[in-house]
């Protein structure tokens, strides 16, 4: 079959829920990624804020096919190695206490959700609380997380959502407060906003939330899916803040391809919060993920990853500084650590489109920003490469 036999083949099957580019990718080496044509293409997206290691990491691997010949699955109902491992380092990682593991992120916000409820409930002896998100906030698709997810395009399908959700301003620590009532058990945000379009949390604005939910005894839930893992410089991105939350959730590079996420918490929500009968899964924290997630924190500590963000990231700002003056239709550049945006007043996605093109793979975040979220371990070589073909790009609009 050629690439465009394969495309037939898939529009036929699957869902079209995804408008897909017309490239069919076949397997990847470092930062790089290559299609059924054998095109090569420079990885600026790693499988949205995914592949931190990049790809054909050899101790990842090799961990992986161990546990496969070893065990894959033993349900929830016995321990395993693994996952025991894996919850430490997790859990040593982000000074929390208890670990939740999931299959996605969706599923994450889920149970930090029903974790949050259920510490209101034992606290208080009845239900009927509320949560506070974001306006322009992503936290996943099902209908727990779609709800307080506030883009109002991605919910209306499906109302009735859950209620009790009330949503602020981000950055506006004013607008929390109005949304503050003595049913609030938790707000919830991203450290730094992803999908709505690559928006770090004002130092003051998150010290201020930290400071309303001490008072209140309200919970704080951060969404740690895409910036977390050391994509900020921080292994979570809260810890470039002086500021802890009581509950976070993490997913995308936590297994680095393995679908994984986790939620963790203090110690003090735990012992109010959920437990036995109060939530469970099949798959979620099964050995094959936990050797997963276990190697991908001790590739994190050998190969000093962090510190690689560290160097490498003002080269990066710098380069798309100079994009950002170049330009007169980019009006911002903003973010954190490998996790920038460039904001065009042309249509990004066909900033996209034509970037792959070239061999660049690049994403948008909402309406109008080119996202640069790549894996963890691109030198200053690859940010030249990137930076001289989107100037190509840029150059025909
Ligand atoms: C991707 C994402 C999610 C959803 O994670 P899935 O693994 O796709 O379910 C939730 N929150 C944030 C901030 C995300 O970027």
């Amino acid at each position: 079959m050629n690439k465009q036999n394969y495309i037939d083949h898939a529009e036929q099957a699957l869902l079209h829920t995804y408008n897909r580019f017309p490239v069919v990718l076949d397997h990847g080496e470092g930062v790089y990624l290559y299609d059924t044509d054998g095109k090569k293409y420079l990885d600026f997206a790693a499988g949205i804020a995914v592949c931190a290691f990049g790809y054909g990491k050899k101790e990842y691997n090799d961990a992986l096919k161990n546990q496969v010949d070893k065990l894959l699955h033993t349900s929830n109902l016995y321990y395993n190695v693994p996952t025991m491992e894996a919850a430490e380092k997790a859990l040593a990682a982000a000074d929390m206490d208890r670990i939740f593991f999931t299959n996605s992120g969706t599923e994450a916000i889920e149970g930090a959700l029903k974790a949050a409820k259920k510490y209101a409930y034992s606290r208080d002896g009845h239900a009927g609380h509320e949560v506070v998100a974001m306006q322009h906030s992503f936290h996943g698709r099902s209908l727990g997380a779609l709800s307080v997810t506030g883009t109002k395009h991605y919910q209306e399908p499906f109302e009735p959502l859950i209620p009790g959700i009330r949503f602020a301003e981000y950055n506006n620590l004013e607008s929390v407060k109005a949304q503050i009532t003595d049913k609030t058990c938790a707000i919830i945000m991203e450290t730094v906003q992803g999908e709505g379009g690559i928006y770090p949390a004002d130092p003051e604005f998150l010290k201020g939330v930290r400071a309303l939910c001490d008072e209140k005894d309200i919970l704080l839930i951060l969404d740690e899916i895409q910036c977390g893992m050391g994509r900020t410089g921080a292994m979570f991105a809260w810890q470039n803040y002086d500021v802890k939350p009581d509950i976070m959730t993490v997913a995308k590079a936590l297994g680095c391809g393995v679908p994984v996420g986790a939620f963790l918490m203090t110690q003090k929500v735990a012992d109010k919060s959920l437990a036995p009968g109060d939530h469970g899964t099949t798959y979620g924290g099964n050995p094959f993920v936990g050797a997963a997630v276990s190697t991908v924190f001790d590739i994190f500590e050998k190969d000093q990853i962090i510190n690689h963000v560290h160097e490498i990231t003002p080269y990066l700002v710098q380069k798309l500084d100079e994009l950002a003056a170049k330009y007169d239709f980019i009006t911002d550049r903003r973010g954190m650590g490998l996790m920038q945006g460039l904001e065009m007043e042309i249509p990004v996605g066909q900033v996209a489109a034509k970037a792959l093109e070239k061999g660049l793979i690049i994403i948008t975040a909402g309406s109008n920003v080119v996202r640069f979220v790549p894996p963890l371990v691109i030198e200053k070589e690859h940010v030249d490469e990137m930076v001289t073909k989107l100037d190509e790009v840029l150059a025909t609009f």
